[in-house]
């Protein structure tokens, strides 16, 4: 089977800076590093390490090509990546020196996808296959449609949050991803509990508190608590997580291993420092003490 992730592909671009810059000043940094990141492709990665066959659909401008080969180093397939003629999608991240952050986001080639490229990609899907999508591109109810309409499974993790992106998803998705603070934003949307809204699989991540389950056909619930560890970067942990749990459904595994493996992930995720480039695979999550 196969991950069809519909995801955003982003350069970071981090500087460590003094202090945050006052309107009109100019600030040198004292450091910069760039990395591969986006919400999409975090996710592509983390499901192509858990041993997903993850396919990436996204775009790319001229300057974003190093993303592509990233992926593709990583495991993803990335042949439904399109190489479009405008900038890729970046985030300029500047840090101060007590961590706090301040992000400038450029969607750019994110939001340049066409229901065509969908279309055309997913025409290789077979029924049972899934297909992932979060807030961070263009075309996520015409390509959850779609998707549906081919059988697949259908997920979305509600980042960032948009009460009107989640709605415009709902009839077609099979499997929600929340954090704490999406569920109660979608909960102030709809007035309904995300686990009412008619949706099979809800799943929230509760951080240092582990993750919840709701399985929206029978009511009952499974709770997995997180793995006791010493944060120094929560970046990823919630995409990682979602890849990992959506790899092991792959592979057949039931709701509450799928979502052990993946508190593990997350786990070894706020260890380090990254996103993407760090994400750990499979016989590294297994083999982790915590
Ligand atoms: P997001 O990054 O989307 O806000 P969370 O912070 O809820 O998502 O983290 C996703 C998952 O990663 C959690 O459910 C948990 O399994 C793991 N995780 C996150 N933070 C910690 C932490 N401080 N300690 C242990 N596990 C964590």
């Amino acid at each position: 089977m196969a991950i069809w992730n519909l995801g955003s592909i982003n350069i970071d671009m981090v500087y460590a800076l003094p202090h945050m810059p006052e309107p009109g000043e100019t600030l040198a940094a004292s450091s910069f590093d760039q990395g591969l990141g986006g919400k999409g492709a975090n996710m592509s990665v983390a499901a192509a390490r858990a041993g997903a066959h993850a396919c990436h659909i996204g775009a790319v401008g001229p300057e974003g090509k190093w993303t592509v080969d990233r992926l593709t180093e990583y495991g993803v397939d990335t042949r439904y990546i399109a190489q479009l003629d405008t900038a890729t999608g970046h985030a300029i991240i500047a840090v101060d020196p007590s961590g706090e952050n301040q992000i400038i986001l450029y969607p750019g080639a994110n939001r340049a996808l066409t229901e065509d490229q969908i279309g055309q990609a997913l025409t290789a899907a077979n029924a049972g296959d899934i297909l992932l999508m979060q807030n961070e591109t263009n075309m996520q109810a015409e390509a959850a449609r779609i998707g549906h309409q081919l059988g697949l499974r259908v997920a979305y993790a509600a980042a960032p949050f948009d009460a009107e992106a989640v709605q415009a998803v709902l009839p077609f998705i099979d499997l929600l991803f929340l954090n704490e603070v999406e569920a109660a934003q979608l909960q102030a949307a709809t007035g309904k509990a995300p686990q009412d809204l008619g949706v099979d699989d809800v799943i929230v991540t509760l951080g240092a508190k582990g993750a919840r389950h709701f399985n929206g056909r029978d009511g009952s619930k499974i709770d997995v608590p997180a793995q006791r560890v010493t944060p120094v970067d929560t970046t990823g942990a919630g995409d990682t997580f979602t890849g990992y749990v959506l790899a092991a459904l792959d592979r057949g595994l039931p709701m509450a291993q799928a979502m052990t493996q993946a508190s593990r992930a997350g786990a070894l995720m706020v260890t380090r420092h990254g996103a993407a480039d760090v994400i750990p695979d499979l016989k590294e999550v297994q083999e982790a003490k915590f």
